[in-house]
């Protein structure tokens, strides 16, 4: 069986770094906060071309506690992508504020900046674009619209650890980037984590109170804050694979050019990259209109094939309140029913890629 993503043979790979980070921290007696965090900080920062990056618990907490510290509450509006992970909206509606969906570009899977004007009301704070499956979003056009509003933009970067947007890493092109550290990212820790880079000295310094029960200084608390610290254990281990991501980046991007190469005509629709994105295949997602037969026949040939995602967000039962049509969204119905993600990793080997091309190309054209 090929399996859709290998988590084991990546601390293999870096075994004694790792197992020293590790027993550098459990030897320290230091289990919340402190050096480790503080450097990962500084390190993941200077990665992304951004002035702070603040460690959280998770990537839902990065996107909710930004947009707390970007002042959303009860009433206002976020512009959201219609296909997302949940996440995307949970942070949303978390501080008691309306997602405003809107479709993406088909081609991308992005967030289309055409839609973004009509989407937006006086009661609009923040545009959310996600950097979907690794690729980033038209940030160029998102943030001239956001510009001309006066609205905010926070993006979604949890698939998008490196990727560039013309030339620059992701990380502060927007107000701020929300990050996640969950184990299958490309960045991943051995557990939850998450983050939050900037330039905003004025949202950072939020965020550092927001996260650490509204407190600065120990037993004051200047607001109603949360517990959602970056885990000393997990920034140690961060570190050390932050060292080696554009590595295995690279892996992941010489496995993508090669399924691009190697899938044309084979009757699946293949990812579009515009000429100003330079993605890091987080996912490498195809489309078909047969999608569920093609998932099946894989599976019982020994490729294990993901769906990113199945229902999208305003189908799910947790918005069934929220009065939202079933086709108010046809494309994002549309990625749910078509889209199909290949195994990819930068642990995939050559064997495994060949072997997923050539079952694909197999069962893709096999009669029903
Ligand atoms: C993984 C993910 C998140 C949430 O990250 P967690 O660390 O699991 O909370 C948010 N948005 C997107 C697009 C994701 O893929």
């Amino acid at each position: 069986m090929i399996p859709f993503l290998d988590l084991k043979t990546p601390y293999f790979e870096l075994k004694q770094e790792l197992d020293d980070a590790i027993a550098r921290v459990v030897s320290s007696g230091w289990f919340i906060g402190g050096e480790e965090v503080d450097q990962f900080e500084v390190e993941y920062a200077s990665y992304c071309g951004a002035a702070h990056a603040i460690g959280v618990a998770n990537g839902l907490d990065a996107l909710h506690l930004a947009l707390r510290a970007m002042d959303v509450g009860a009433g206002d509006e976020v512009i959201v992508p219609s296909n997302t992970y949940i996440a995307t909206w949970l942070a949303v509606t978390q501080c008691g504020a309306i997602p405003v969906p809107v479709e993406p570009d088909e081609r991308t899977f992005n967030i289309n900046p055409a839609l973004l004007e009509a989407a937006i009301t006086p009661r609009t704070k923040v545009i959310l674009p996600v950097h979907l499956y690794g690729q980033p979003a038209d940030l160029d056009h998102v943030l001239l619209i956001a510009r001309k509003h006066g609205l905010r933009v926070l993006e979604d970067g949890a698939q998008a650890h490196g990727a560039r947007y013309k030339g620059e890493r992701l990380g502060a092109h927007g107000d701020a980037v929300a990050w996640s550290f969950y184990p299958g990212k490309n960045l991943g820790a051995m557990g939850d984590g998450g983050a939050v880079t900037t330039n905003d000295t004025q949202l950072a310094d939020r965020l550092r109170v927001l996260r650490n029960y509204g407190s600065r200084v120990k037993y004051v608390n200047e607001m109603q804050g949360y517990n959602s610290r970056l885990d000393p254990l997990q920034a140690a281990i961060l570190r050390v694979k932050l060292a080696h991501l554009d590595k295995w980046n690279e892996r992941r991007k010489l496995a993508a050019a090669q399924y691009l190469k190697d899938l044309i005509g084979s009757g699946v629709v293949l990812p579009y990259v515009p000429d100003w994105a330079d993605p890091v295949w987080h996912l490498f997602v195809v489309r078909c209109a047969k999608r569920d037969a093609l998932h099946q026949r894989l599976a019982a040939s020994g490729v294990s094939t993901l769906i990113h995602y199945p229902i999208p967000p305003h189908r799910q039962e947790a918005y069934a309140d929220a009065g939202w049509q079933v086709n108010e969204f046809p494309l994002a119905n549309q990625m749910a029913d078509e889209v199909l993600s290949l195994p990819m990793g930068p642990h995939l080997s050559e064997n495994q890629r060949q072997q997923v091309v050539v079952s694909l190309r197999a069962n893709v054209t096999a009669d029903d």
